[in-house]
């Protein structure tokens, strides 16, 4: 509907990778004919579930697709450009920096085509404000997780305010959190802003307590932490104590079938709560959706009127990692866009 693409979004959890559109996939298919019977695998359509692990062994497929820095760059211009012309007037992008032998890309190699995708689409004048946060990948480990730290502190300082944190992503059934407090923490210490998946999956307790001792200044969808779903009224004060926000994702949780159906979601919850919630689209290549899509599911799930919508799309902006100056200039441009809207 008309609405949800015309209201003014902000968007704080979307995967690079994740978030390739079948236009950009093609686009790349052509360079790397290779791989164009898989490819067809890396969207899961309408109706259509996966598990989380099996998502997981989507992103595998879907990496050999950027293996450049011209691979990466050009999926993060398409990328943005999608966002912004589905009215997104600020986003944060993540992504795991990684390094490809075969083409010489390095992780700063793939951090500075980002860059420099952010760079000429705010040449151009696209019109979206976009920020980037370093992933985290668990898999790799607290070795490669303190090298992320570095070379996100080398980016913090050069990147002119775009480079703004770190995220903790990647399968949460593999590795253990805990062990990546250090690293985390020493991003803190440096400036970096941390937004960190936390109880993704259930039977996380331990691991989420442990991660909110930093404390996060956002969570990851924590989908698992309030008491009906196996969490702990521990879990849920702590979070509502510093008053984290929670990125969330309602087709994502769906189609990777951590939550059963659009009304179980933990939106419901937090909600109620008053607590910050950001609608987010997490993948939107790999879900098929976009962040109006997701506010519509949202109004049509909760029987929410455009007026609360308009609500949590403004209360949003305060959830962002940019500077205080940045959240009254949104403030500012979505007052005067109001108007057009109702
Ligand atoms: P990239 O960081 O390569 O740009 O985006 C894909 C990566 O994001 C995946 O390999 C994974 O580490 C992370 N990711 C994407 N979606 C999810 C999700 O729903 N949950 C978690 N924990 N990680 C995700």
């Amino acid at each position: 509907e008309q609405f949800y693409k015309d209201l003014p979004k902000v968007e704080l959890h979307a995967h690079l990778n994740g978030s390739i559109s079948s236009t950009t996939t093609e686009k790349l298919i052509t360079k790397k004919p290779h791989l164009s019977d898989q490819h067809n695998m890396t969207v899961i359509s309408r109706g259509q579930k996966r598990t989380l692990e099996e998502c997981f062994e989507m992103f595998k497929i879907i990496h050999q697709l950027t293996v450049s820095d011209e691979d990466v760059f050009v999926v993060t211009k398409d990328v943005v450009k999608e966002f912004a012309a589905d009215g997104v007037k600020y986003i944060e992008l993540r992504s795991t920096p990684r390094e490809e032998k075969s083409t010489g890309m390095t992780k700063k190699s793939y951090v500075s085509s980002v860059l420099e995708a952010i760079k000429q689409c705010k040449n151009e004048g696209v019109d979206i404000d976009v920020r980037f946060l370093l992933a985290i990948d668990r898999r790799n480990g607290p070795t490669i997780a303190m090298e992320t730290v570095k070379l996100a502190e080398e980016f913090f300082r050069s990147s002119d305010g775009v480079v703004v944190g770190l995220d903790l992503s990647g399968n949460p059934a593999v590795g253990d959190g805990k062990n990546f407090i250090a690293p985390l923490q020493a991003g803190r210490n440096l400036g970096l802003k941390l937004a960190l998946h936390l109880a993704e999956i259930p039977n996380q307790n331990e691991e989420s307590e442990m991660l909110l001792s930093i404390p996060p200044d956002r969570i990851g969808h924590g989908t698992f932490l309030h008491p009906e779903v196996g969490g702990s009224q521990r879990l849920v004060d702590t979070v509502k104590k510093y008053r984290i926000p929670l990125e969330l994702c309602f087709s994502s949780n769906v189609k990777s079938q951590t939550i059963s159906s659009y009304d179980q979601h933990h939106f419901h919850y937090w909600y109620n709560l008053g607590h910050p919630c950001v609608v987010c689209t997490d993948d939107k290549g790999v879900f098929g959706t976009d962040l109006s899509l997701e506010y519509q599911i949202t109004a049509s799930t909760f029987n929410l009127s455009k007026t609360q919508i308009w609500d949590l799309s403004y209360q949003s902006i305060n959830c962002i990692f940019a500077p205080e100056s940045v959240k009254s200039d949104l403030k500012r441009r979505w007052n005067e866009l109001k108007p057009g809207l109702f």
